[in-house]
């Protein structure tokens, strides 16, 4: 697989980049899909999706995931662990560097997608793995009957929150904010959840304690009365969007402000024969199924891109 040089090769496993990939295994490309540090993508961390379309009962996200990996496994897609170091789209074929192997791909489908957003605080940092966390489907389990905190006023604060409630002898949802960009039935139903108590218009300053190596509590301000007190908590999960990973092709590929991709014509990079689908390059809708359909898309315009230099 070292040095070889490939069709296709899709970086990521996520909703996107694995409907990129049984498209163009379905196209007879052979895949190389590489699994990075989170494989499976936001969905693998994610609990019921409702609204994917063919479920009507809803389906597990890590099923979901799990279902389209074999689906495009069935059609000769292979998969790579690997973390891309470094990017030169500048000579042709495509070079990808893993650190100990590099590959070579005559077109690329970026599907990095998006990870986690922290608040950045150092007592933060320190406690990652000791009662803070951006997955509650990953650690939740550990919090049982102890009280809970979630920090964010998004679809995923709230998701994050109503599952908590099922370990949490409470869930404190503190939000910077007393307006949600919550969709309308993520946020009734959090409001109507017993267990879960909003704390709009706050923000956390520092969390407590880095010595122990455990969460005991949280310093708050009000940031309207800038009243500010300790609350003890148990574990601090962080529902505060992603950032999109992109970075390594810095100085290659367009980037918005925020660091996306910039796509033209849905999929097109400014590189021809690199393409690019999924949260990685829409900060717009972000939807399982929009990054799906944008992997489809890829897939077809890598195929036709191959077809056009007579492959
Ligand atoms: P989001 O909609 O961007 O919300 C992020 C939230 O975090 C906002 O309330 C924001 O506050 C807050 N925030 C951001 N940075 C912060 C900081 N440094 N300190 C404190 N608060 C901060 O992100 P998301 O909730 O992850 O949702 C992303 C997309 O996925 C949305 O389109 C959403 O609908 C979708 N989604 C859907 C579902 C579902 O349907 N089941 C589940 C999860 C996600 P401000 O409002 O003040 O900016």
């Amino acid at each position: 697989m070292e040095n070889s040089v490939r069709d296709t090769v899709i970086l990521g496993t996520g909703c996107s980049g694995l409907t990129a990939a049984i498209y163009a295994a379905r196209a007879n490309l052979n895949p190389l899909v590489i699994e990075g540090h989170e494989p499976g993508g936001q969905l693998s961390m994610t609990t019921l999706v409702e609204n994917f379309p063919g479920f009507p009962e809803g389906i597990q996200g890590p099923e979901l995931i799990e279902n389209m990996r074999k689906q495009a496994e069935r059609f000769g897609a292979e998969y790579m662990a690997g973390h891309l170091v470094s990017a030169d789209l500048g000579h042709y074929p495509f070079t990808l560097n893993f650190g100990s192997k590099s590959v070579q791909a005559r077109t690329l489908i970026i599907a990095s997608g998006a990870s986690a957003r922290w608040l950045g605080l150092p007592s933060e940092q320190a406690l990652i793995g000791y009662g803070v966390s951006s997955c509650a489907t990953c650690d939740g389990f550990f919090f049982r009957d102890k009280p809970i905190t979630v920090i964010g006023g998004g679809d995923s604060a709230m998701e994050e929150a109503l599952f908590l409630t099922r370990f949490a002898s409470k869930v404190t949802l503190i939000h910077r904010r007393d307006h949600f960009r919550a969709s309308k039935i993520m946020l009734d139903r959090a409001r109507q959840h017993e267990k879960i108590e909003f704390l709009p218009d706050t923000v956390v300053e520092d969390v407590y304690d880095v010595q122990k190596k455990e969460v005991s509590g949280l310093k708050l301000r009000n940031v309207k009365s800038g009243k500010v007190w300790d609350f003890p908590t148990s574990a601090m999960f962080l529902g505060i969007g992603h950032h999109p990973n992109a970075k390594m092709f810095t100085g290659q590929l367009d980037m918005d402000q925020d660091g996306y991709l910039k796509t033209h014509d849905f999929v097109f990079t400014r590189v021809p024969g690199v393409f690019a689908c999924g949260d990685v390059q829409d900060r717009r809708y972000r939807q399982a199924i929009t990054a799906a359909g944008s992997g489809c898309a890829a897939a077809m315009e890598a195929e036709k891109f191959l077809e056009e230099h007579g492959r």
